[in-house]
């Protein structure tokens, strides 16, 4: 079960009791320092904030989770469906997801409204970032491929988990874009269609053999809560970012 942790440190979402013993936990905008409109937990280099409070916001946010800030992986994402293996520390140029069996390596991928997927098998975790571009062309399932061939497991063994991301209630699209995803995710409210990016995810997912209880969701809007998240297009593009971090266990 998920909850939103505000006792220590910067507020988080907090995996309680992981099936792994994995590190898993998504961001708030809260505790950090960064100034308007990156108030205050930006951790996102992509945005026009001071580098340094980016660090210092990083660092506070892994210190909090008892992760490492010199053990951190991240991506550099284009919204497409290509995911690379971390073997270490640092950047990974032109990907969305990573996936790494390394113990205390924390993979982040950034967002504010995708959707950030966490995804723990044994010995192995991924961390995909995930909008309507990659929902729409399976970067979903494609993650969920790439953790279950890291741990050599199957798709039974896979917990996936969604982190805060715009919702149906919220994530008005075109009809090009309402075209390409399965009625089941769309919302007809009146006016243009609204997508539902977490219930496309899920149905992908189900579809590819993740067993509907290893699916666990926050269930936060982006848009909805302007106090707790960042949202790219609530805030029209001047805003912070998210994290949804995955780091394997470290055993003795
Ligand atoms: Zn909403």
């Amino acid at each position: 079960m998920w909850t939103l942790d505000d006792t220590s440190g910067p507020p988080s979402w907090r995996r309680r009791a992981s099936a792994t013993g994995a590190t898993l936990a998504f961001s708030t905008r809260r505790g950090g320092t960064s100034l308007p409109p990156f108030d205050t937990l930006n951790l996102g280099r992509s945005t026009l904030d001071d580098p340094e409070a980016i660090g210092n916001n990083r660092a506070l946010l892994l210190n909090s989770l008892g992760l490492s800030p010199l053990l951190l992986a991240t991506a550099g994402q284009v919204h497409g469906t290509r995911i690379v293996e971390a073997t270490g520390p640092g950047h990974q140029a032109d990907c969305d997801a990573l996936v790494s069996s390394i113990p205390g390596l924390a993979l982040a991928v950034t967002t504010a409204d995708c959707m950030s997927l966490l995804f723990e098998a044994p010995g192995a975790v991924a961390a995909a970032h995930s909008g309507w571009r990659g929902a729409a062309d399976g970067m979903p399932v494609a993650a969920l491929s790439a953790v279950c061939e890291r741990a050599a497991c199957g798709a039974d063994r896979v917990h996936v988990h969604f982190g805060p991301c715009i919702r149906g209630c919220c994530y008005e699209v075109g009809e090009d874009v309402a075209a390409r995803f399965p009625e089941g995710a769309l919302r007809h409210p009146g006016g243009k269609p609204r997508l539902d990016l977490p219930t496309a995810t899920r149905l992908a997912l189900l579809a590819a053999g993740v067993p509907g209880a290893n699916i666990h969701d926050t269930d936060a809007c982006t848009a909805c809560e302007p106090y707790w998240y960042f949202s790219h297009r609530r805030d029209q593009g001047r805003t912070g970012r998210l994290w949804g971090i995955a780091a394997c266990a470290v055993t003795a």
